[in-house]
């Protein structure tokens, strides 16, 4: 037998999940369930052999949705000869509770909850798919992975908003910062590549999805980030307008009478690319489109890289400079347009694009794609369930040091 880590991601409506091996650090397979609730729920699971999709959900809840995974899990364990040891948690806000992963305990679950006022949509979903998951692996440890952890290193001269003092004393009014793992993942990733330790490195890393944002690594640590108290702040998304001035809070209401709930729905789901060009969020399409001469969305391409540039370059302030810079995510890692757009803003600090390189590193491949060796641009394929397989293991191991092999070293 050997054992597995499970990772679950849960939202409101969806669970994805994947098995890994910690020992080889290998995916075993993946999967998602969506519209959990909902008369529609599916879920699908890829095996090595191609996918199977489950439907006929109706009334299941997470927990169902687990149990149902775990049931056509069951077999394929069996055959491979698999057990769970593990389960990893995704977990969005941990705010100043937690500086790292954290074994889930009575109290662990009780921090989460005093953190959902700040993530009121995130953090009870994944609550309630942490219970799910206890409640059908009773007894295997479960691990925490905080989207903001990464970020606690960040000083109090980037954290702190200008603003009233007790805002952030009673009410914790500060920027957190988020998608630690996947920019902990790629800075560490990069200094592989470069053969370097990632404490030399003044380092930018991009993380570029459909939510996006820029943490700066000096010492090998987050000394900066672009998003603050909430995923909102920062650079233009696909949806999310990223930074604006507040007063327009104050005027659109003013003028539409709109309340705070629906202009901020407006600000996360109908701005940013989508805001901007009228026609869609997703990088793919637009590029079709202001290729085909569609102006807008040629305008939203603009405003996102110009942005982007423009954040990337402060970020050179609490770095001193800027050694290496890292792009990921889906539009990092395959918009070459986006790269080379974004290096062409930054010739100044000495970026200098390799054009065949930038085109050719697409689809899951890592690599460097300027000439310029410093500062120097790469491309890292993310991957953020591993960082929290490995920890799930190395944390598991210390609440269980029968059931996993505390010898090996997969510490992230
Ligand atoms: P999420 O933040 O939801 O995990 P991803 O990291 O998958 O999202 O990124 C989604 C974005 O990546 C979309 O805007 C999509 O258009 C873009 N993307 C994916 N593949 C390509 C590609 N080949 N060229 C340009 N953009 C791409």
């Amino acid at each position: 037998m050997s054992s597995a880590v499970l990772v679950l991601n849960c939202g409101s409506s969806s669970v994805k999940f994947a098995l890994y091996d910690p020992e080889s650090q290998e995916r075993l397979l993946n999967g998602l369930a969506e519209r959990v609730g909902t008369p529609n729920a599916s879920i699908t699971i890829k095996y090595a052999s191609g996918p199977r999709t489950i439907e006929d959900l109706a009334g299941t809840d997470h927990k169902g949705v687990l149990a149902t995974v775990l049931d056509e899990l069951g077999d394929w364990m069996t055959e491979n000869g698999v057990t769970i040891s593990s389960v990893g948690h995704r977990l969005v806000h941990g705010a100043e509770e937690f500086a790292e992963s954290a074994l889930i305990t009575e109290e662990t679950l009780d921090a989460v909850r005093r953190c959902s006022p700040l993530a009121p949509l995130h953090n009870p979903a994944n609550i309630a798919g942490v219970e799910a998951a206890q409640a059908v692996l009773p007894d295997v440890p479960h691990v925490g992975v905080f989207d903001t952890a990464f970020h606690q290193t960040m000083p109090q001269v980037a954290y702190r908003y200008a603003v009233p003092t007790e805002w952030y004393a009673d009410l914790g009014v500060r920027r957190y910062g988020f998608h630690g793992t996947s920019h902990l993942y790629v800075s560490g990733a990069a200094a592989d590549m470069l053969g370097k330790p990632l404490e030399d490195l003044k380092m930018v890393t991009a993380h570029l999805g459909n939510g996006s944002s820029l943490a700066a690594i000096r010492d090998g640590v987050s000394v900066d980030t672009s998003m603050g108290l909430t995923p909102l702040e920062g650079l233009v998304m696909g949806t999310r307008s990223g930074d604006l001035d507040p007063g327009i809070l104050a005027y659109i209401a003013g003028r539409t009478g709109a309340d705070v709930d629906s202009i901020t729905n407006d600000l996360n789901k109908r701005s940013g690319l989508l805001g901007l060009s009228e026609l869609s969020n997703d990088m793919r399409e637009l590029e079709a489109a202001a290729a085909d001469g569609h102006e807008q969305a040629a305008l939203a391409l603009e405003v996102f890289t110009y942005r982007l540039a423009k954040y990337i370059a402060a970020l050179a302030v609490p770095l001193g400079g800027i050694d290496v810079l890292v792009f990921t995510g889906g539009i990092g890692e395959n918009s070459h347009g986006t790269r080379a757009k974004v290096l062409d803003h930054l010739a100044f600090l000495g970026f200098e694009l390799d054009p065949e390189a930038n085109d050719r590193t697409i689809r899951g491949q890592g690599g460097p794609i300027t000439r310029s060796e410093r500062p120097v641009a790469l491309v890292v394929p993310t991957d953020e369930e591993l960082v929290i397989a490995r920890d799930a293991h190395r944390l598991a191991a210390t609440a269980n040091p029968d059931q996993t092999n505390p010898d090996k070293e997969v510490s992230a």
